[in-house]
């Protein structure tokens, strides 16, 4: 996509506070590791987080490092230390850039922040909520550094989340406790499992407050940039730093709104992504984009760290909820009639689905749903293959044309 006329990108100010909040994220977790100040829990990005917090855990999201290896392209160098192990070039690209990133001793936080590894486990928690991977995933590093592998193993596919659904999730929560109270040798302290959880709930309303900004027209803020921002929702709910953070980001939206600050210059479409980005083309993407005038306004991913039913009065219960209730637990007709109401919302005039190879959980292209979709909204859509981390499954030419003809085709029916 170089041969584009690059349009300017707008800097986020609010990028600079929320770099350095990631900065103290990681050198606290790296401090824990090393002295034991605190011990460290690592998590799956819908897992069990508030619970871990609660505990006094730092908690770290080997998702997060897949996204930073993805973002940086350390990740195609990596995986095939992983492929070699047996782990499939076909499976989650999160999955075999993490362990490749492990098994060759490489990763992005040396560059970002001086640390020599990641910070090594005490406990591992995952939620089977969004895929399977997640759980052979840690079963890989609960084999490396033998510590406890707790998890909570969600149904998939839900329409709605019923009482059955809820009792079962409740008592696998409940069951967690015993192993992490024996791992940090404390007792669960309810009322701050509620702090936390409040902390947590205040954190999706700020994240959500910022993605709703969107809706504005011109919106003044891209998917692209939700990417980079959502880092504090994904790594730091349930403390007051991340809410806090997003307090400084929609004031700064706000004030854009106000000043007629549009995040792509001269704004003409709003589109909607489905699926994962493809970490390595976040910029090229967001260049494509912006040159014709197109605003990726809205996606599924970024409304993923939206958690509204932690507002419930039992914690248990509303943990059980908010991390079922997500998109990619639901089935076919939630994520018709969810994608039909951001289409309205946001006044989409097309939608990008990327169909990412190693991901099928977050790729909903698979059932014939852009096509209902389209014969509902009258929308144009197109669908492209690529990845969130391996960028020998993207075809950088095949893309491009691909983009360019959706773009066209609103040109045209103009
Ligand atoms: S949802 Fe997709 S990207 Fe995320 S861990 Fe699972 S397979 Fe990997």
């Amino acid at each position: 996509m170089s041969e584009d006329k690059k349009p300017v990108i707008k800097k986020i100010q609010s990028t600079g506070p929320m770099r350095a909040l990631m900065g103290e994220y990681f050198m606290e977790l790296d401090e824990a590791a090393k002295t034991g100040s605190a011990k460290v829990a690592w998590c799956t990005s819908v897992g069990p987080a508030e619970l871990l917090r609660a505990f006094g855990f730092l908690v770290y999201f080997p998702e997060n490092h897949g996204a930073l290896l993805g973002s940086s392209r350390l990740a195609s160098d990596l995986i095939p230390a992983a492929n070699a192990l047996g782990y499939s070039p076909d499976i989650c690209s999160y999955l075999t850039s993490d362990v490749g990133s492990y098994l060759k001793k490489q990763t992005p936080l040396s560059r970002a922040f001086g640390m020599e590894t990641v910070p090594k486990p005490d406990v591992l928690a995952y939620n089977t909520n969004q895929c399977r991977d997640v759980q052979d995933w840690f079963s890989f590093y609960q084999r490396e550094f033998d510590v406890p592998l707790v998890g909570v193993d969600t149904m998939r596919n839900v329409g709605d989340i019923t009482k059955d659904h809820l009792d079962g999730l409740v008592g696998q929560y409940k069951a967690l406790v015993p192993v992490l109270e024996e791992v940090t040798g404390t007792r669960l302290d309810l009322d701050r499992l509620r702090e936390v959880i409040r902390s947590s709930y205040q954190c999706t309303l700020g994240w959500k407050k910022v993605l709703r900004i969107a809706e504005q027209a011109p919106s003044p803020i891209t998917f692209f940039d939700g990417t980079i921002h959502m880092g504090p929702a994904v790594v730091l709910r349930g403390d007051d730093r991340a809410v806090a953070y997003y307090e400084t980001l929609s004031a700064e939206l706000e004030a854009r709104v106000a000043d007629g600050v549009a995040a792509v210059e001269d704004e003409k479409w709003r589109f909607y992504w489905d699926g994962m980005p493809v970490w390595g083309k976040l910029r090229d993407h967001a260049e494509f984009f912006g040159a014709r005038k197109a605003c990726v306004v809205a996606s599924t991913y970024c409304n993923s760290w939206i958690f509204e039913d932690l507002a419930h009065d039992d914690p248990f219960e509303g943990m059980a909820r908010a991390y079922t209730e997500l998109f990619i637990v639901r089935n076919e007709e939630f994520k018709e009639r969810y994608l039909t109401n951001m289409v309205r919302d946001y006044g989409i005039n097309g939608l990008v689905y990327h169909d990412s190879k190693t991901c099928p959980n977050n790729a909903n292209n698979r059932y014939g749903m852009p096509q209902r979709l389209a014969r509902k909204l009258g929308l144009p859509y197109v669908v492209f293959q690529g990845d969130l981390n391996d960028l020998r499954m993207y075809s950088e030419e095949q893309t491009r044309t691909q983009f360019e003809a959706l773009v066209e085709q609103l040109h045209e029916q103009a």
